[in-house]
């Protein structure tokens, strides 16, 4: 493929980009950067491939998604950062039932995207405002969606199903699974890592962001998931409830009187690590603070990762590897090593010392499963799905 690879991850506040070198089959990175605070004051901030500083500014004051892309493509041509890009690869959360495979957007898959909107409220606006924007500035660009469901598009039919009449699951309304991208990376990247035995094992990935979830891995293929229908499920996040009796929901509503409006509210921005501490959702000022609320914060989160390894561990009839990965789960020792001691039911033994260097390898050689620190690499993926959607796929 001649020309780079701009990689968009577009958010409520920020949009992550990376530009890769798509004349070269490893997909290098030639610089990567964010604008931020869009809506207020926005900051462009940019390194090249070395790390060197090519950016650090002020865009303008109060610009919104489209203003901001414009800013930025206008940047990059000025600083002929863009040698010649020839795609953009977009990060879209859900790609609902139809879309199972990165696919080039027009008009009418971006109409079909924005009706997932309600899935996905706290990404899939934005991941579209990124793409609607560009198309716009830049007509004939072509523009691919990377979806984070596509990676689970192969879940058992029982993984994918909730104990609802058929026609709801007909009607779209069943488990997708998220985080995709980055359990596709480190299924990818642990037969390096690990060895093939490993990677062709019964895995569990705990992609520990400011989003979370575990995904179960048999053979590289993941097989259940811990988020579902949208990404409020499953583990408790940095303002995410995760798992929640569908009954709350009910009471909050015709019990408590809150509208649908403050319930989402509730459950998206003011739950999960920010809520339970009701100081920060920012694992580093947990794990700081000497407040018991953070204590409490820190020891449910754990408590309920251990729960979901159970339940995963149950479901592939036994566990040979853990991964941890993502912000939490690449840097907070503390976090992995008490994930580890509550799993130590499951034989999990840790390497304190090697936990304390962020591995790769944190377990001991006598544990009963391995286990291990594998950065991922999100944006790289979507390179790579971007230039198959634009080439069609590599050989296999
Ligand atoms: P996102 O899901 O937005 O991509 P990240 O994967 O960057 O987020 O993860 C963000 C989380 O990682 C935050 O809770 C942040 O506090 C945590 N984090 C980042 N660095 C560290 C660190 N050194 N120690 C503990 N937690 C960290």
């Amino acid at each position: 493929m001649k020309g780079d690879i701009l990689v968009l991850n577009s958010g409520s506040s920020s949009i992550k980009f990376g530009l890769y070198d798509g004349d070269d089959g490893g997909l290098p990175l030639l610089g990567r950067g964010q604008v931020e605070g869009l809506g207020a004051a926005v900051r462009l901030c940019a390194v090249d491939r070395n790390g060197e500083v090519v950016a650090d500014q002020t865009l303008g004051e109060g610009l919104d998604h489209g203003q901001a892309m414009a800013a930025l493509v206008a940047w990059g041509r000025h600083r002929e950062v863009a040698r010649e890009i020839a795609t953009v690869g977009h990060r879209v959360v859900h790609g609902g039932a139809r879309f199972k495979a990165a696919v080039r957007v027009d008009t009418a898959v971006l109409a079909e995207l924005e009706r997932l909107n309600p899935l996905a409220p706290l990404h899939q606006p934005y991941n579209l405002a990124g793409i609607r924007a560009l198309a716009e500035l830049e007509p004939a660009l072509p523009q691919v969606a990377c979806f984070d469901t596509a990676f689970h598009r192969k879940l058992p039919p029982l993984a994918q199903r909730f104990a609802l009449p058929r026609e709801y699951f007909d009607a779209g309304i069943r488990r997708y699974g998220f985080h995709g991208l980055s359990y596709e990376y480190i299924a990818e990247t642990l037969p390096q890592v690990a060895g093939p035995a490993v990677a062709d094992s019964r895995a569990i990935v705990a992609h520990l962001g400011n989003g979370a979830s575990l995904c179960a891995l048999r053979g590289g293929q993941s097989i259940d998931t811990t988020m579902g229908f949208t990404a409020l499920d499953g583990l408790p996040m940095g303002t995410r409830c995760g798992n929640l009796d569908p009954g709350v929901v009910l009471y909050l509503q015709d019990t408590l009187g809150m509208s649908s409006a403050e319930v989402a509210e509730l459950l998206y921005h003011r739950s999960g690590l920010l809520g339970v501490s009701g100081i920060s959702n920012d694992m580093r000022q947990l794990l700081a603070s000497d407040l018991p609320s953070a204590r409490e914060a820190i020891e449910l989160y754990t408590y309920r990762i251990n729960r979901e390894l159970g339940a995963l561990t149950a479901t592939l009839g036994g566990l040979d590897a853990l991964v941890f990965t993502a912000g939490i789960g690449e840097r907070a020792a503390p976090i992995r090593a008490r994930v580890c001691e509550l799993a130590s039911w499951l034989g999990v033994r840790l390497d304190a010392a090697a936990n304390e260097q962020h591995g790769p390898r944190i377990s001991t050689a006598d544990s009963a499963a391995s286990v291990w620190v594998i950065p991922t690499n999100e944006e790289w993926m979507i390179a790579r799905h971007t230039r198959e959607v634009m080439t069609g796929p590599k050989p296999s």
